[in-house]
């Protein structure tokens, strides 16, 4: 697999992204690359909708969930970090990107609304915005996506802990 450097990779990668990305599969995650903080879970309860992995001759690179309403439950920063996106992508609709330390980043998309601005920092579990629909989305959602410090992307489901609490349970 060094057909490209990996900048481009990674270029590729980012953009690339979203509900129904363009890419076919995405390169593992670099050896070593661990997070030195545990993510939590972006809802406060939640459903799995899609799973993160391949999705026909396409790469789903992220983990889609739903609260308990339809839209507009409370995104929350996974993990503390800065803002380094609040705006519209292609595809990901209202997105907010977050840095974090150990240079692992988390997105939020679909969002119906805003509650960051770039450059801000956030404690984990502070609101984002809300769970909408935004971009290239059929249902209101979040698209949850964690990269390693290389923009890798890694499957989230078995790094936020589950939510026992949730009435239609169907975590998988
Ligand atoms: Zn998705």
């Amino acid at each position: 697999m060094r057909v490209l450097p990996t900048v481009a990779v990674s270029l590729f990668l980012i953009i690339g992204g979203g509900c129904g990305p363009r890419i076919h599969v995405p390169l593992p995650p670099e050896p070593g690359a661990r997070a030195s903080e545990p993510f939590a879970s972006p809802l406060d309860f939640y459903t799995v909708l899609s799973p993160f992995g391949r999705r026909g001759s396409r790469y789903h690179t992220g983990l889609d969930i739903r609260g308990r309403r339809g839209g507009g439950d409370p995104v929350r920063a996974s993990r503390s970090g800065v803002i380094a996106r609040a705006q519209v992508m292609s595809g990901y609709g209202n997105l907010v990107e977050i840095r974090h330390d150990d240079g692992f980043t988390t997105r939020y998309a679909h969002l119906r609304r805003f509650r960051v601005r770039k450059g801000q920092k956030v404690k984990a579990g502070e609101v984002l915005g809300e769970v909408g629909a935004t971009g290239r989305a059929t249902t209101e959602h979040l698209h949850f996506e964690i990269l390693t410090p290389g923009y890798r992307f890694v499957d989230p489901a078995p790094l936020i802990p589950r939510r026992p609490a949730t009435e239609k349970k169907r975590v998988t």
